[in-house]
C-alpha cells in the first residue's frame, strides 16, 4: 500500500489543510490560482457528512487567514446528498453563504451520472442567492449541452471538464474522440452564452482551441489543470498571460480521487508496476 500513497502523493498536497495551503501560496508565487478540495465522497454516515462541512468552512477561513488567492470546490455526495437533497441543500447553501461574506468562490465538482441532476438543480437554486458560485459540467454526457443552456441562462459559472467517470453509452459519449468533439462544440457555445468559464483539461489541442477561438470573443477564461499534471504547461500558459488555476485536493481518502487520475493515463499504470517491483 505505501508505494500506492507515494504514487498518489504527486496528485494530493498532503493530509491535513495546512498541506493544500502551502500548496496553494507555493502556485501563488508562481502566479497560478489556487482551488482547494477536501478529498471524500459518497459519505451515508449523518455525523460524517457534517463533519465534512465543517470542514470545508475551515478551508474558508484558513484561505482568509492566509491570504491565499484560493476557492473551494465541493463533492455533493460529501455533505450528504445520497441521504438527503434539502439537507444537502441547505449545506450548500451555509457554504456558499459564509464564502460569500469572505469573497471567496465555491465550485460544485461533477459525480458520476447518477447525481448530475440534483446536483445541476442545488447549483441553480443556491446561484440564486450566491453569484460566487460555479459548476462543472462533463463533456462526456450527452445531455451537457441543455444543461449548459440552462446553467448559462440562469448566470451560472461552467468549469468544462471531460468528466472523470465511465458512463454508458445511452447517456455518454464514450470514445476519446467523441468525448473531445463534444468538449469543443460546448466550448462554442460558452465562449457565445457565457461572459466568463473555466476550461479544466491537460489536452494541448484543446487547451490551443480555446486560445484561438477566444481571440475573437474576448472572454474572461480560466485555465484549471490538476495539481501534479502538466506543471510545465500551467507555467508557460502564465508566462503568455493567461490565467491558470490548480486544484489542490487534501485529506486521508485520496484513493478513489487517485484511481481516476491513474486509469485517465496508461503510463501511470506502467509507472504502477515499476514502483511495486522497485520496492
Ligand atoms: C481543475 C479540474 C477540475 C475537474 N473537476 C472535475 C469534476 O468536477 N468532475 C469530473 O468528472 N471531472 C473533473 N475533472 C477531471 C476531468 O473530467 C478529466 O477526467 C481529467 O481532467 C483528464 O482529462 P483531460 O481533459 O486532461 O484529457 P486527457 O485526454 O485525459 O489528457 C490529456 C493529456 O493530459 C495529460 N494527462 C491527463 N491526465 C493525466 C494524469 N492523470 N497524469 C499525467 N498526465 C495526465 C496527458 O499528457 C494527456 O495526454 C477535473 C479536471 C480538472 C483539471
Amino acid at each position: 500500500m505505501s508505494f500506492l500513497i507515494r504514487f498518489a502523493r504527486q496528485w494530493i498536497a498532503g493530509e491535513i489543510l495546512d498541506d493544500a495551503i502551502i500548496a496553494a501560496k507555493k502556485e501563488n508565487k508562481a502566479g497560478i490560482g489556487a482551488i482547494i478540495n477536501f478529498l471524500g465522497e459518497h459519505v451515508r454516515d449523518a455525523a460524517r457528512a457534517k463533519k465534512n462541512v465543517e470542514e470545508n468552512i475551515r478551508i474558508l477561513e484558513r484561505i482568509e487567514e492566509s491570504g491565499a488567492r484560493a476557492s473551494l470546490s465541493i463533492k455533493l455526495t460529501q455533505i450528504g446528498l445520497e441521504t438527503g437533497r434539502d439537507i444537502c441543500l441547505s449545506r450548500v447553501e451555509k457554504i456558499a453563504g459564509i464564502a460569500a461574506s469572505k469573497n471567496i468562490f465555491v465550485w460544485v465538482d461533477m459525480e458520476n451520472s447518477p447525481y448530475t441532476k440534483d446536483t445541476i438543480e442545488i447549483y441553480l437554486e443556491i446561484l440564486k442567492k450566491y453569484r460566487n458560485t460555479g459548476i462543472a459540467i462533463q463533456s462526456n454526457l450527452k445531455r451537457s449541452e441543455n444543461d449548459i443552456t440552462r446553467i448559462a441562462a440562469a448566470g451560472g459559472t461552467i468549469r468544462l471538464v471531460k468528466g472523470a467517470y465511465r458512463e454508458n453509452k445511452e447517456i455518454a459519449y464514450t470514445s476519446r474522440k467523441d468525448v473531445a468533439i463534444n468538449f469543443s462544440k460546448l466550448m462554442g457555445y460558452l465562449l457565445y452564452k457565457s461572459p466568463f468559464f473555466a476550461i479544466a483539461t491537460h489536452d494541448d489541442l484543446l487547451i490551443n482551441e480555446a486560445i484561438e477561438a477566444n481571440k475573437a470573443h474576448q472572454k474572461r477564461v480560466e485555465f484549471q489543470m490538476l495539481m501534479g499534471v502538466r506543471e510545465e504547461l500551467k507555467y508557460k500558459l502564465v508566462s503568455n498571460g493567461f490565467t491558470v488555476v490548480d486544484y489542490i485536493p487534501y485529506g486521508k481518502n485520496w484513493l478513489p480521487y487517485s484511481v481516476r487520475r491513474v486509469r485517465e493515463r496508461k503510463r501511470n499504470i506502467l509507472l504502477i508496476f515499476r514502483s511495486i517491483f522497485d520496492f
